[in-house]
């Protein structure tokens, strides 16, 4: 009983943090979309189901928060003390998983890109990498 809704707890405190990570998104989306480029959403028939795919040009974009997908040295994705042994396995499988899907879409002759939550702050270097990557 007590596991049960410790895990209740748990998933709702994951929803929660999730939901914050789709801002990053809308950022991204926004600036994408104003240079002028179009694209479709979370393409779920691709590994990993990329955030935005750009089929014609075979390429696509992954925008990751930096705590679920663990971004390596970036102060947003350490891991909370008290739930360590919670989150630990957990985000090593995320960070794994990343890793296969990409190899995977390159197999397939796409091109990918991970723009991490922490760098859609700058988005004028946001702006200039994204055109080098989608050119
Ligand atoms: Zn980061």
């Amino acid at each position: 009983m007590v596991d049960r809704i410790s895990a209740e707890t748990r998933s709702r405190n994951m929803s929660r943090i999730r939901s914050k990570d789709t801002k990053p998104e809308m950022q991204l989306r926004r600036i994408v979309y104003g240079m002028g480029y179009r694209y479709q959403l979370h393409v779920k028939s691709l590994p990993g189901c990329p955030d935005l795919v750009f089929a014609r040009r075979r390429k696509a974009l992954f925008i990751h928060g930096c705590f679920w997908h663990q971004h390596e040295g970036c102060k947003d994705s350490h891991l909370p003390k008290s739930r360590l042994a919670y989150w630990s396995p957990k985000l090593v499988r995320n960070a794994k998983r990343d890793i296969e899907n990409e190899r995977k879409l390159r197999e397939l002759g796409w091109d990918t890109l991970t723009i991490w939550a922490c760098e859609i702050t700058d988005e004028n270097r946001l702006a200039h990498r994204l055109q080098e990557f989608l050119m």
